[in-house]
């Protein structure tokens, strides 16, 4: 079958195409509401998440509003014994679903996380939910391939319900996010369920014919109680039984049947459950007729009614016209005389050997047109059979048509915004105080950096300090990205989103908003040389860490502070054997092994919990000579600990700036930096080869050990995998705006490329020795100035200058080209690594 949704466009075109006509769960595909927003937040709902900002209400199909990290995704780490994730939407009414859309994480480019391969559950009341299977049996549906593309899937069977999960299936190894959607239309019968004896087997000419409800989705006992079928699922059987609809199915298969001889009353007795007490004017019965093979519609039905507990006395008898001429399959219309219930039983009496049913439906309350517009038959001539074939046809052409021309008048739209909001930024350029104030900036900059250089050990005017990470070097960019006048409208919009967000709290709007993103896209023409973070790919690794016994740890004293708490060095006692076969950490087996612990402070609120404890996952797929090695945890109970190995000489940053009094660099230490950065790419090459973006790389979270080995750490940024993830203590969004690459900043976009940006500020501290903060000289507005410049690319841009003896080789074909525009011209890490390591070898 066609997999085609109905767009709200077409919605009433069709729909009074159809009242007239002919209407039927082929047309009952309306998106539900992901998408266009009438379903709600709060309707949505999910087993985990995985953050915050991948929370369920972020599952919706094609919509990005840039406030979430665009897709639910659950934690796959919380492994509940057994139990599956879901994501779950409640539609707070009975729908006829007919198609499932799903859709991955995508997030402009970051984002490349899908479910491959998925189930669905769903309930009509909340407690009892049924997994949904195919007509085959088949419970799992074929979900995306990649991150970009709605994958539609006809529900075959559909189903009734209120309640649908979505339950990605996974290993638990692999992150996976959905974006989904549901189409179908409102279940205006309102019945919940049936009960019916389930039907029998025929034997025709040799050839088994099953009658029985083959998609009841109840209890199939004796009787099929509490679930519908076969009788709801919106297919109507052939003339001849032994052919149906459904190709590859068994003969009669589209009819459920009962013969004669088992029931010694005469009648069939089926009981119908309603959602509420309703008023029914009728019923309609679609049977089958052909009486050369002994089936005949019923000869009489019998309904009597129930609204409490007690059945009125009183049924409803019709006699309908048995038809001996026509063996056309026909829908059977039962007045029921405006009769109020909440269940209904009726009996349905046999005029021959075999009575078939493939369909039965209700309609109820004032509103008729709700009946005619979701069951199909014309109402007054039950045996009249509507020849659609043509005017089927005719609607689905002109539904297309309709639905390519809209196609191409929102592209052109869109096309138009985007033109235009281009045309804005290149046109508009800083005012003339802006490029007075960047003009006069830049000279005082390098007449700073000369002075600088001839002053030789001078660092008086230097403003940096050891690095806290809330501190100076870590900014909240969006205020001062507003002053850009190409981002003035957009962040102001953003602003304003995030506010009604948040309630207004903590004002700052988050930087890395997706239509802003879109904006690079066009102008570097699409696919950047980025590659997304895609964490799946650490999915072969271990990733189990240990628990290390608390006990064990002996405290020796304090080696700094971080974001999350405290770091101590300690004795662990038994580590070497805790390590078992991991060679690659010194010590001796009897004297306790010295590591660093960085414990989570006592007044952690939820979210920096769940941040260090995916820091801790992060850090514990990580194996690298030059990254940070994660030995073991400390999570059972509170305060949560992750041991590190200890890096004797602290962080880089520190380690320089002490080490070097001088800023002049003798050629022996100028080895001894290159080979510094030498290991910084060798790190950063391990990850990129993951695909895993550092995003915080900088001289302050590289460790210094024996020997002048440099380890890569701090997690902390790179544990914000998704957008929105940052941490707002008091208002600000912590950022390292003077590490950051121009498309960072204003696009947020965090790459493998931005990584090589940051590279090159590192390679620059470490070269300057970390005396001065990169850009020392301009103000935090300065350097988001400066890097509108970058984006405008008129050649205003500022560079860091030229460390002192820094040959020209290191500065012009490695750090000018680490913050190249273009971020496909950047080179890779392995072509860092490669030339540092000539360079080294001289
Ligand atoms: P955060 O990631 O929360 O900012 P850090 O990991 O940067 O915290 O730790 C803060 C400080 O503690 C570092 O600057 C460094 O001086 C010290 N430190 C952290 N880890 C180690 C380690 N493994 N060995 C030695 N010192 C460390």
């Amino acid at each position: 079958m066609e997999v085609k949704p109905i767009t709200h466009h077409l919605f009433f075109v069709l729909l009074t195409a159809t009242v007239r006509t002919q209407v039927n769960p082929e047309m009952c595909r309306y998106p539900l509401g992901m998408t266009g927003g009438q379903i709600q937040d709060e309707d949505i709902s999910a087993s985990s998440q995985w953050s915050e900002s991948t929370a369920a209400k972020f599952g919706r199909l094609d919509f990005d509003n840039g406030d979430g990290d665009g897709a639910w995704c659950p934690d796959i780490m919380s492994e509940p014994d057994g139990l599956k994730e879901y994501l779950q939407v409640d539609l707070r009414s009975l729908h006829f679903i007919t198609l499932v859309g799903t859709q991955g994480r995508h997030a402009d480019g970051m984002g490349n996380e899908f479910a491959q391969r998925y189930r669905i559950k769903y309930s009509r009341n909340g407690s009892n939910w049924v997994g949904w299977h195919d007509r085959k049996g088949r419970q799992i549906i074929e979900g995306n391939r990649n991150a970009y593309d709605v994958v539609l899937k006809d529900l075959e069977p559909p189903i009734i319900a209120r309640y649908v999960r979505f339950m990605p299936v996974t290993d638990h190894s692999m992150i996976v996010c959905m974006r989904v959607e549901l189409y179908g239309c409102e279940w205006l019968d309102g019945l919940m369920s049936y009960s019916i004896p389930d039907g029998h087997l025929m034997i025709y000419r040799g050839l088994d014919v099953y009658f029985n409800d083959s998609v009841y989705d109840g209890t199939t006992a004796e009787r099929l109680t509490k679930g519908l079928g076969q009788l709801t699922d919106g297919t109507w059987g052939l003339d001849d039984f032994l052919h149906s609809h459904i190709y590859g199915m068994w003969p009669g298969y589209d009819y459920v049947g009962w013969n004669n001889k088992s029931f010694p009353k005469g009648y069939v007795e089926m009981i119908f459950e309603f959602d509420h007490v309703r008023n029914f004017t009728s019923m309609k019965v679609h049977c089958n007729n052909m009486f050369s093979r002994g089936v005949r519609m019923f000869r009489q039905a019998t309904c009597y009614f129930r609204s409490g507990s007690d059945w009125e006395t009183e049924p409803v008898t019709f006699r309908p016209t048995v038809d001996r001429v026509s063996q056309i399959a026909r829908f059977v219309a039962v007045p029921l005389g405006d009769r109020t219930a909440s269940t209904i039983k009726c009996r349905f009496h046999f005029s021959d050997l075999w009575l078939l049913f493939s369909e039965v439906a209700f309609q109820s309350g004032k509103n008729n047109s709700a009946w005619v517009s979701f069951l199909s038959v014309p109402w007054d001539d039950p045996t009249h059979k509507v020849d659609d074939s043509n005017t089927r046809i005719l609607i689905g052409c002109l539904v297309a048509i309709i639905a390519i021309l809209l196609a191409i008048i929102v592209i052109i739209l869109w096309r138009q915004v985007w033109q235009k909001m281009l045309e804005k930024a290149s046109r508009r350029m800083l005012d003339d105080e802006l490029t007075a104030r960047l003009a006069v900036q830049t000279q005082a900059f390098s007449f700073h950096h000369s002075s600088l250089s001839s002053e030789g050990g001078s660092t008086s005017n230097s403003t940096y300090e050891r690095i806290f990470p809330l501190c100076a070097d870590y900014q909240e960019p969006s205020r001062l990205i507003r002053k850009l006048p190409e981002f003035a409208q957009s962040t102001e919009h953003l602003g304003r989103k995030e506010k009604t967000q948040s309630g207004g709290s903590e004002g700052a709007p988050h930087y890395a908003e997706a239509d802003i993103i879109s904006l690079q896209e066009s102008s570097d023409s699409g696919t950047d040389s980025i590659t997304p973070v895609n964490i799946n790919l650490f999915a072969g690794t271990d990733s189990s860490m240990k628990e290390f016994p608390r006990h064990k740890l002996t405290f020796k004293e304090k080696l700094g502070e971080g974001q999350f708490g405290e770091v101590h060095l300690c004795e662990a006692e038994g580590m070497q054997d805790f390590l078992l076969e991991d060679l690659s950490i010194e010590g001796n087996k009897e004297s306790p092994l010295l590591v660093a612990v960085k414990t989570l402070r006592e007044d952690a609120n939820k979210n920096a919990r769940n941040d260090f404890l995916k820091e801790i996952r992060i850090m514990s797929r990580l194996r690298d000579p030059n990254i940070v090695r994660l030995l073991a945890v400390c999570v059972d109970t509170d305060p949560l600990c992750m041991i590190t190995e200890y890096m004797e000489n602290g962080d880089l940053n520190q380690f320089l700036n002490t080490t070097y009094r001088a800023n002049n660099i003798a050629s022996t230490y100028y080895i001894k930096l290159i080979g510094m950065a030498v290991q910084i790419a060798s790190g950063m090459k391990y990850l990129s080869s993951l695909n895993f973006v550092h995003r915080d790389l900088a001289t302050r979270n590289c460790l210094v050990g024996k020997n002048y080995t440099i380890k890569i750490a701090d997690f902390g940024m790179s544990r914000n995998l998704y957008r929105g993830d940052y941490y707002r203590i008091q208002g600000r969004a912590v950022l390292p705006i003077r590490w950051m690459s121009w498309e960072s900043i204003l696009l947020g976009k965090f790459t493998m490329a931005s990584d090589v940006w940051a590279f090159g500020v590192t390679l620059w501290e470490i070269l300057t020795l970390c005396k001065e903060q990169p850009y020392s000289q301009l103000s935090d507005e300065q350097v988001i100035e400066n890097t509108g410049e970058f984006f405008r690319d008129q050649g205003k841009q500022v560079y860091l200058p030229k460390p002192p003896y820094c040959p020209d080789r290191i500065y012009h074909d490695l750090m000018l080209s680490c913050w190249r525009r273009n971020a496909k011209q950047r080179p890779s890490f392995q072509e860092i690594h490669t030339l540092l390591m000539d360079i080294s070898n001289i």
